[in-house]
């Protein structure tokens, strides 16, 4: 296998572009050392210290850590699951289907689809929701299933199901608008250089069919894979996309508003059929994990591994790697370093300001803000508010993050001591009831009530719905909650993510993630087999380094390289990795 070769080319032209050198990593970007799990207590301190890379590999303590720490509140008990012996036993309950409304979780990505039925509902109906809103590029008049009609793209396959193939031009230009901002998928394509990494991949994908998936799509086909893909919420494909994929011949099952039966007839047409099964897993949100297991358990005899984005997917793996029924080694794409990082601070930093402006045309200059929380993603909100002149006030429990906000020129305030005076709330704390109606009743009129937390019980509504407050819905996802002497507040998306609801996310957040994505899959596939174990894996950090320094060009930023005096100095290999595991970054 080549993969080797083909890592070692990418590594160099990588070097050569962002370090303007070529010193021949002695490690690839692509193939990183990886050591085995040595023990639970292997520190990567002592291995820094002694010089060596650290381990890259999660310890076996490390995933439950981190399922403990990103608890997913959607699961509950009780399907049964085949396991790789062919036993039948317990597993837990997989939520059959998540719809858009329901899915609080933050990577469910609003989709350029989303963004655009919203501009549209905000003149139209205002009762309209984020989930039923249509694409712009849907013939609402035509009401056939996708699944009764017989469509062939122009060479005459008709190996996929969507609306309407007639939009593969349209969807084209999407694909190429997102590539623009997609620069480490574009990288990859040129950086293999003929070489196919993942020849003989045949990958079959569960995620949000969107312009920026079909990037990844057609990456991993320049790479070498073959893939099939469902939809992974059935109200975020992007039908002329899906149009586009299905007439460059990419197996595509899916369409925006599938009923729940369509859902899971896209996702068997993926796996199930003839002459053809796969031996990679790209998931998010487990349901495809879920429908192999269910369905095709004896099809993991030849899956290689699965490599999971979201919180919930990751939350599932990690329970059946506790119960010893994960059959293949599963990467956590989700908790790596700078999917976290794009995702909660720089992700919110700037769509904040999209969702309140979107949804109230709120200036922000001069505005009194609180925002309750400083972590990632209150540190991210509060930074783009005070940047737009608005007076931030912070809420904090944790002296730690309190002691920040306060270094960051932030007045530190308990909510109560600023409720009366503030114009915007917003809560990013994780927390429940931190808005509460006690709260609300002390609000000024017109003070706006939002939400960027995970779930919606930051906020309680529920507090709101009482005989004596009118709701009005101004326009969608915009509530006037009216008082009895006339006071409103103006509460935002019923108190769920405002971002996921009433903004778009940057496609370059999404590179981040499809670019750690693919560079996963390379690694799962062309890993010896004693490399990774049935265990759920973080990916290794040289990888997560190599997914930033793919973006670094898009800046024309400069890396500095370590000297050899100085990577001795500070005991680092010189291509890294260069911050041990516990690094906070
Ligand atoms: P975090 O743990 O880094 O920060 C949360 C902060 O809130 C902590 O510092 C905590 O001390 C503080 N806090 C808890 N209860 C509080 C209370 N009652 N009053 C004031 N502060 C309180 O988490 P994070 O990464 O910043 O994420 C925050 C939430 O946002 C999570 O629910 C996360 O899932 C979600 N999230 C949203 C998006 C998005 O796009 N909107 C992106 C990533 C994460």
């Amino acid at each position: 296998m080549s993969v080797q070769t083909v890592a070692a080319k990418m590594a160099e032209v990588e070097l050569k572009d962002v370090a303007g050198k070529d010193p021949s990593p002695a490690i690839s970007p692509l193939t990183p050392k990886v050591e085995e799990k040595k023990s639970e207590n292997n520190s990567s301190t002592s291995a820094a210290a002694a010089g060596e890379p650290s381990p890259v590999v999660a310890s076996p303590k490390m995933p439950q850590v981190s399922a403990m720490k990103r608890p997913d509140p959607q699961q509950n008990g009780g399907e049964a699951f085949v396991n790789c012996d062919g036993t039948v036993a317990e597993a837990p309950r997989m939520k059959k289907i998540q719809f858009a409304d329901q899915k609080q979780e933050f990577n469910k990505r609003p989709t350029k689809i989303s963004r655009r039925s919203l501009s549209r509902s905000i003149s139209q109906s205002s009762t309209d929701s984020y989930s039923s809103a249509a694409s712009y590029t849907d013939s609402s008049d035509d009401e056939t299933s996708p699944r009764e009609k017989q469509q062939k793209n122009s060479k005459g396959s008709g190996d996929f199901c969507i609306k309407n193939i007639k939009q593969a031009d349209f969807g084209r230009r999407e694909i190429e608008i997102a590539e623009q901002e997609m620069p480490a998928l574009m990288a990859l394509r040129k950086r293999a250089q003929g070489e196919k990494p993942l020849a003989g991949a045949k990958i079959v994908g569960c995620t949000h069919i969107t312009a920026q998936t079909a990037v990844l799509m057609e990456t991993l086909s320049a790479l070498g894979a073959q893939c099939r893909w469902a939809a992974c919420n059935i109200y975020s494909t992007q039908n002329e996309v899906a149009a586009a994929l299905a007439e460059g011949g990419f197996s595509v099952f899916a369409w925006k508003g599938e009923s729940e039966d369509d859902f899971w007839w896209c996702i068997d047409r993926c796996v199930n059929v003839e002459g053809w099964q796969p031996n990679m897993i790209l998931d998010d949100g487990g349901d495809l994990t879920h429908w192999i297991y269910k369905k095709y358990p004896n099809m993991f005899k030849k899956i290689k591994g699965i490599v999971e984005e979201s919180v919930t997917g990751v939350h599932r793996l990690y329970q059946l790697s506790k119960a010893g029924k994960l059959c293949v080694p599963a990467m956590n794409v989700n908790d790596s370093v700078t999917k976290q990082k794009f995702d909660n601070l720089y992700c919110c930093r700037e769509s904040i300001l999209d969702g309140l402006k979107r949804t109230t045309d709120v200036m922000f200059g001069g505005k009194q803000v609180v925002v309750c929380g400083y972590g990632e993603v209150g540190k991210g909100c509060s930074a783009a508010l005070k940047a737009m002149g608005s007076i931030v006030y912070v809420t904090e429990i944790d002296p730690i993050c309190a002691l920040q906000a306060c270094m960051d020129g932030f007045r530190l305030v308990k909510l109560n001591e600023v409720i009366r005076q503030v114009d915007i709330i917003i809560t990013c704390t994780g927390n429940k009831n931190v808005v509460v109606r006690e709260y609300m009743d002390r609000m000024k009129n017109g003070c706006i009530v939002c939400n960027m937390g995970h779930s919606n019980t930051e906020i309680d509504v529920a507090s709101l719905r009482t005989p004596e407050l009118t709701w009005e819905r101004v326009r969608s996802q915009v509530d006037h909650v009216i008082w009895p002497d006339g006071k409103r507040i103006v509460l935002l998306a019923e108190g769920r993510l405002l971002n996921l609801s009433c903004s778009t996310v940057p496609t370059f957040v999404l590179s981040i993630t499809a670019t750690t994505q693919a560079l996963a899959l390379i690694e799962l596939y062309n890993a010896p087999e004693a490399r990774y174990k049935q265990d759920v894996y973080l990916l290794p950090k040289k990888m997560d380094e190599y997914v930033a320094s793919l973006h670094l060009p898009t800046f024309d930023a400069h890396l500095t390289e370590l000297s050899d005096e100085q990577a001795k100095y500070l005991g680092l290999n010189k291509n890294g990795p260069f911050k041990p595991n516990y690094y906070r970054y």
